[in-house]
């Protein structure tokens, strides 16, 4: 009998090295060295703070850059839940428009502000005002 072959589906230790190191080159360069990817030292240079001081470490960055589009989106769907309101049906708060509980914030937490003269919605959070 011949000595036992390795099975097709079997990774080599050459080959799991060479995995392992092309993924720290890529590591390397999306997000760059001395980047606190996970937090702890890394070098100051990078992407100005935000205003709100969320997210020191690239994925921080990450999650609240990602908050910032759904408070976006949140604010599109509650301009148009007050844009197909007649004029004689006008808004006073943000729970009258039977929106799902999660719109009457922000993801960061800020409630939402109506102005009810207006009829239009804003966002309080730092660096959402232009949303
Ligand atoms: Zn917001």
């Amino acid at each position: 009998m011949s000595p036992r072959r390795r099975e097709a589906g079997n990774w080599s230790l050459i080959g799991l090295l060479v995995g392992v190191a092309i993924i720290l080159v890529l590591v390397v360069i999306f997000v760059g060295p001395g980047t606190k990817v996970f937090g702890g030292a890394g070098s100051t240079e990078g992407p100005p703070p935000r205003k709100d001081g969320v997210g020191e470490t690239v994925i921080g960055r990450s999650k609240a850059a990602a908050e910032d589009v759904v408070c976006r989106d949140q604010l599109r769907q509650i301009r148009m839940a007050l844009t197909m309101r007649g004029p004689d049906e006008q808004a006073t708060s943000i729970s009258e428009l039977r929106l799902d509980p999660k719109f009457s914030n922000c993801p960061f937490g800020d409630p939402y502000q109506l102005d009810a003269t207006a009829q239009t919605v804003t966002c309080p959070h730092p660096g959402h005002e232009k949303y």
